[in-house]
């Protein structure tokens, strides 16, 4: 058993960041790490400062240099990859109840998030054979090739939404394409890490080529993204911290990739299938208490169907059991808490906001008043396109309902805030459908199903919400820089 296993049904009380394959303390000393279902201390995790980052760095670096990865035969790469994500199939049950303690979300959201995980290494893994140079003739007398070569040390900085998910999105293709990572994990979620480092070592991949440190945002997060050793950036969270880390990168010359999130819109036509769109809205906007980067946060209904759709809205709002997610095993009508009291606060005070704004509580809109982080499932109407909570992020179980009149205001509506990420249309007509998905300013399109797509489907933003691709094939292309060899042979 190694260090950071779980003890039967105990929980580590102290847990150390992993640097150059061995488990040590941090510099900037120890962070308490919250249950936000209880707001009882969980854990102690170790925090890095830059002198860690340093190392972490270095050991990555020495790791890249020493060809131990990118001389690998890709397909060897791909197996080690893969393999990763079994473990953690293999550990689900550990991984989740760690995942559920310190996130909040309900024990079965955490399997799913776990699943996906795995999914990102098996598709990566697989991937990893498929990245080819090309010839291109220039004529008697030259050979010449394109080949793809990793960019060396990927930092990767996690957000705490889905911790688990996203560093695999990122760790799986960037060792996929033979790079070295450093991870700077979440602060308020920084303890489902460890598996990725233990996956590491279980799959043989060599010490320092995967760093895992916990560490505040301003000290570990910025001397990781400032570090002049460092080859390519990729990053998941808000804009203010996207446009730190960018800033950082151009100062590097160093390619980065921001996902900064969304105010994303599903119009509802009058012709759309109500039914559908009820079971979907579950998940729209109520999966992980709403703290989902291209969550359904707008919806913009037709005016001939609004009373009916905020009718059947209000239905699933209130048909959800909000309790902590260690007492929801099995897939349910159940959400679990926010991540911390102050991303609940912030948005109880962003709904606060709105109705003085002149929006209505259709229902939710307060904190469960029970320890912990949670905020009821909340339905806003008369929310009108200018009020702020029609534009910025919530990240919380609030969904603003807007109403139109016409398919260019419902596409105007949509299209009115700086964000881009994601965007749908629902409607049985495919000329509506496909015109709609034209217009939408956003880097996905969903048609009649919220979150249709997959690892293989090409994801991030426009505008505001960042730019470069995650999943797809198209995430590859993060992770590898163009060399093309021209060759004048010989006679
Ligand atoms: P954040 O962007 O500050 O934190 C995300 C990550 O960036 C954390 O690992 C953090 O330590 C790190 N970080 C913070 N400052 C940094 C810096 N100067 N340099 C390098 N790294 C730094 O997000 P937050 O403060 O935890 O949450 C605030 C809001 O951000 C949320 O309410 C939500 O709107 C948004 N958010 C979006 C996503 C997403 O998936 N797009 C995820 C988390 C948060």
């Amino acid at each position: 058993m190694t260090s950071h296993e779980m003890d039967g049904q105990a929980m580590k009380p102290y847990w150390q960041n992993y640097i150059d394959g061995a488990w040590v303390d941090g510099g900037a000393g120890r962070i308490d790490v919250i249950d936000p279902a209880t707001g009882e201390k969980l854990a102690e995790h170790a925090l890095a400062d830059a002198g860690d980052v340093d190392r972490a760095v270095m050991a990555a670096r020495r790791v890249h240099l020493s060809g131990a990865l990118s001389d690998l035969r890709p397909v060897e790469r791909g197996r080690m990859v893969q393999a990763m994500g079994r473990y953690l199939l293999e550990n689900i049950g550990d991984i989740a109840r760690v995942l559920t303690l310190e996130q909040g979300k309900p024990l079965w959201e955490s399997r799913i998030e776990i699943e996906g995980a795995a999914r990102y290494f098996e598709y990566y893994g697989n991937q990893a054979e498929t990245v080819e140079g090309r010839s291109i003739p220039l004529g008697k007398g030259y050979f010449d090739f394109t080949t793809y070569e990793p960019f060396g040390v990927s930092a990767q900085i996690i957000p705490w939404n889905y911790p688990v998910e996203m560093t695999a999105r990122s760790l799986s293709a960037a060792l996929a394409t033979g790079n070295t990572c450093v991870i700077k994990t979440p602060e308020l979620t920084p303890l489902t890490n460890a598996w990725f480092a233990h996956a590491a070592e279980a799959v043989g991949l060599p010490s320092g080529a995967v760093n895992i440190l916990c560490g505040l945002g301003h000290e570990a997060g910025a001397a990781l993204s400032g570090h002049p050793m460092v080859n390519q950036i990729v990053f998941t969270g808000s804009v203010p911290t996207g446009v730190a880390i960018a800033t950082a990168a151009a100062r590097n010359v160093v390619p980065c990739v921001l996902e900064l999130g969304g105010k994303s819109a599903a119009i509802v036509h009058n012709d759309a299938d109500l039914d559908a769109f009820e079971n979907d809205l579950r998940w729209g906007i109520f999966f992980n208490a709403g703290q989902v980067c291209s969550a359904m946060s707008r919806v913009i209904v037709h005016e001939s169907v609004h009373d009916d759709l905020v009718d059947r809205m209000v239905g699933v709002a209130k048909s959800l059991i909000v309790k902590p997610g260690i007492d929801q095993p099995e897939f349910g009508p159940t959400m679990g808490a926010m991540v911390s009291v102050g991303q609940r606060d912030r948005a109880e005070a962003m709904v606060a906001q709105a109705e003085a704004d002149g929006a209505q509580v259709a229902t939710g809109g307060r904190r469960l008043n029970t320890p912990g982080a949670c905020l009821e499932p909340t339905i806003l109407t008369d929310v009108s396109p200018d009020m702020t909570i029609a534009n910025d992020e919530v990240f919380g179980p609030v969904l603003s309902v807007l109403k139109f009149s016409s398919d260019d205001e419902a596409i105007k509506i949509a299209n009115g805030t700086p964000y881009g990420l994601v965007g749908g249309v629902f409607t049985r007509d495919l000329d509506r459908a496909t015109s709609a998905a034209r217009q939408i300013r956003a880097g996905q399109v969903f048609v009649n199903e919220w979150y249709a797509g997959g690892v293989e489907t090409p994801f991030g933003g426009y505008g505001k919400s960042g730019y470069g691709r995650e999943k797809g094939r198209e995430a590859l292309w993060n992770y590898v820089q163009t060399k093309n060899v021209a060759i004048k042979l010989k006679g």
